[in-house]
C-alpha cells in the first residue's frame, strides 16, 4: 500500500440529465471548475445501450482483455468513483456502478460510456493539495492510481491548472467549448450522443 494526503475542498451537487454521458459530463465539469481531484457518489438511472466493463476475460494472463456488457433496458444505478489527473493533467474519472433491473444486477466500470436515463444525482467532494495521479502502468497497460508525492509530479500538476487539454480547447474543443458562467453548450460525445453542458458561476 502507498498513500498520500489531501485536504477537503469544495462540495458540488450535480444533476446530470437525460442523455448525458456520465464520465464525460463529470470530467468536463471538473475542467471547468479547476477540480484536480475528487471523490464522488452517483445515484440515478442508466439508459439501455450503456456499456460497462465487467472484468478481465482471464484472471492472471497477459494481455488483459476487458469484457464488455451492454445494458438492455433502463437500470437503477448507484456508484462510487474517484477523480485524479493523468500524466498530461487531465482529470480522469474512475467509477464503478452497480445497476439493477427486475431481479438482475450487474456491476462494472463506466469508462466505455454510461448514458443517463432522465436523472443522475452526483455529489462531488473536491480533494485539494492531492498529489496522486493516474499514470501508465507497464504491467497492466492501464492508467493506474499512483499515490505520488507532489515534488515528483510537480510539473504535470501545474500543467493541469494552466493548460488542461479540455479547457485549453485542444483535444477537447468539440467536447467542451469554452463555456463561461451562465452559458450552456451542446457538445457531441465521443459515443455519438449529444450532451449539454451548463456552467454556473
Ligand atoms: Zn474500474
Amino acid at each position: 500500500m502507498k498513500y498520500s494526503e489531501a485536504k477537503p475542498g469544495r462540495i458540488f451537487i450535480l444533476r446530470l440529465e437525460d442523455g448525458d454521458i456520465l464520465h464525460e459530463a463529470v470530467e468536463m465539469f471538473a475542467c471547468a471548475h479547476r477540480i484536480q481531484a475528487a471523490a464522488l457518489i452517483v445515484l440515478g438511472g442508466a439508459d439501455e445501450g450503456s456499456k460497462l466493463v465487467v472484468g478481465p476475460e482471464q484472471g492472471r494472463s497477459q494481455p488483459i482483455i476487458p469484457m464488455e456488457h451492454v445494458l438492455t433496458g433502463v437500470h437503477e444505478v448507484a456508484g462510487v468513483g474517484t477523480l485524479f489527473p493523468n500524466a498530461s493533467g487531465q482529470p480522469v474519472l474512475h467509477m464503478h456502478i452497480a445497476g439493477g433491473r427486475e431481479e438482475k444486477a450487474v456491476t462494472g466500470c463506466i469508462r466505455r460510456g454510461v448514458k443517463v436515463w432522465h436523472v443522475m444525482e452526483v455529489v462531488l467532494w473536491e480533494l485539494t493539495e492531492a498529489t496522486a495521479q493516474r499514470l501508465p502502468d507497464a504491467a497492466t497497460g492501464f492508467e493506474l492510481l499512483q499515490a505520488c508525492r507532489l515534488k515528483e509530479r510537480e510539473v504535470p500538476w501545474k500543467r493541469f491548472l494552466r493548460e488542461c487539454d479540455n479547457c485549453a480547447g485542444k483535444r477537447g474543443a468539440q467536447q467542451f467549448p469554452s463555456v463561461t458562467s451562465g452559458q450552456s453548450a451542446k457538445v457531441k460525445s465521443r459515443f455519438g450522443w449529444e450532451l449539454e453542458s451548463n456552467v454556473q458561476g
